[in-house]
């Protein structure tokens, strides 16, 4: 990716890059609709990311390229305005620059920029935040600023929260910006606070991506939000990672049976993530699997997240050969289902099960394959 970037650098703006940077998509592992309840969750930097390539222009003038406009988007100096239609993908870096001075960072006045990406846009893996991500690392590296990992997360969560205007929490850039190959990320979203977590290199990702997304998830999102946040008020505590599951038990008279029902997936939930770290700690895939299983057999019949579809896919992965357990990722009401496998899992079983599901809800998901990998870094910069 490094020197197709660099000749198409050269391509598009007649000259090599001064800085290359990458950045990695994330996959939730577990830690369903923790983080909001003050929870934690555990994630995985993907092998697969997005690069950026950028040089300095002393006359103040912005360009942009990426595979997805197809054409160069130029700003005149000085102007930080959203963009709309095909550049509206500008908006992330642009977002990024927004971000820096809030939090002490120089921003480059002119560049030119061009994103390069081997990590598919929109399929629930947080494209969005590999391009803030990379985009960060880019622009400081540019000046020669040197910002620690957190304070890159957190102006890519800034960009995507403030300037694209999506409500995402600390997991997509956390894990995209910690990330480490042969680890996992585990998040305190109460800090936040990250560490790492060694996971056995013979650790397999299988997504599945069904393309569904239910008319209304907006909205249950929003309901489901509240519904966590009335149970913690109802337990007398601000938010439902205080309170325990015989806590819950002794006040599920005074609640409602939703109001339950949510709160004890996330309860229980939030216990499943530190039994996983604990288990991989040990290296033991087997009882993580279970508890990524049980992590969605509790979304179907708790959290009510899950979707047909999304469960066809656990059912026909989950205890199957070579599987140790799987469980949809995101925030549900459609999306994408993952599995992991050990190495043995192939493309064949893989697209036996696509091959299944087809025949069911008559569209084929995508099937993608991956391991962990770094998390973001400068991968070149001129001298
Ligand atoms: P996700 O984060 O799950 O991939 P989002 O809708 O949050 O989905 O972000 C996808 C958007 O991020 C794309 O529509 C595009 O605007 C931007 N994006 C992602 N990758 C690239 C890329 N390589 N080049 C330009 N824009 C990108
Ligand atoms: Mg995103």
């Amino acid at each position: 990716m490094h020197s197709k970037l660099t000749a198409l650098f050269q391509t598009i703006y007649g000259r090599p890059p001064e800085v290359v940077t990458r950045a990695p998509g994330r996959i939730e592992f577990i830690g369903n609709h923790t983080d909001y309840n003050g929870g934690s969750v555990l994630g995985a930097a993907i092998n697969r990311g997005v690069w950026v390539g950028a040089a300095r222009r002393d006359d103040g003038v912005r360009r942009f390229f990426s595979e997805f406009a197809g054409k160069i988007t130029t700003l005149p100096a000085g102007e930080l305005v959203r963009q709309s239609g095909p550049a509206s993908w500008v908006n992330y870096p642009l977002g990024v620059l927004a971000a820096l001075p809030a939090f002490g960072l120089p921003g480059p006045e002119g560049f030119d920029f061009l994103a390069l990406s081997d990590l598919p846009a929109g399929a629930g893996l947080s494209s969005s935040a590999a391009i803030e991500l990379a985009s960060a690392l880019a622009f400081q590296a540019l000046l020669g600023s040197n910002p620690d990992r957190e304070t890159v997360v957190k102006v890519g969560k800034h960009a995507e929260n403030h300037f694209v205007g999506v409500p995402c929490g600390i997991l997509d850039q956390g894990v995209s910006g910690f990330g480490r190959r042969d680890h996992l990320v585990y998040i305190d979203c109460r800090g936040p606070r990250f560490e790492t977590v060694p996971l056995p290199p013979t650790a397999h990702f299988w997504i599945f991506n069904t393309h569904t997304k239910h008319a209304l998830v907006d909205g249950l999102y929003a309901s489901r939000h509240r519904e966590c946040m009335e149970a913690a008020r109802a337990l007398g505590v601000g938010l439902l990672v205080e309170a325990k599951g015989a806590q819950l038990e002794h006040a599920r008279p005074g609640l409602s049976p939703e109001g339950y029902k949510r709160a004890r997936h996330v309860i229980d939930e939030i216990e499943r993530v530190e039994s996983a770290r604990q288990a991989l700690r040990r290296g033991d895939l087997s009882t993580t699997g279970r508890l990524l299983t049980a992590s969605h057999q509790s979304s179907q019949s708790l959290f009510e997240n899950s979707t047909a579809e999304l469960d066809y896919l656990v059912e026909m992965l989950a205890g199957g050969l070579n599987v140790y357990g799987a469980r949809l990722t995101g925030g549900g009401f459609g999306g994408a289902v993952m599995a992991l496998t050990s190495p043995a899992f192939g493309a064949a079983q893989a697209a036996a099960v696509a091959s299944g599901y087809a025949e069911r809800f008559g569209t084929r998901p995508d099937v993608l394959h991956t391991q962990t990998g770094p998390g973001a870094e400068v991968v070149w910069k001129a001298n």
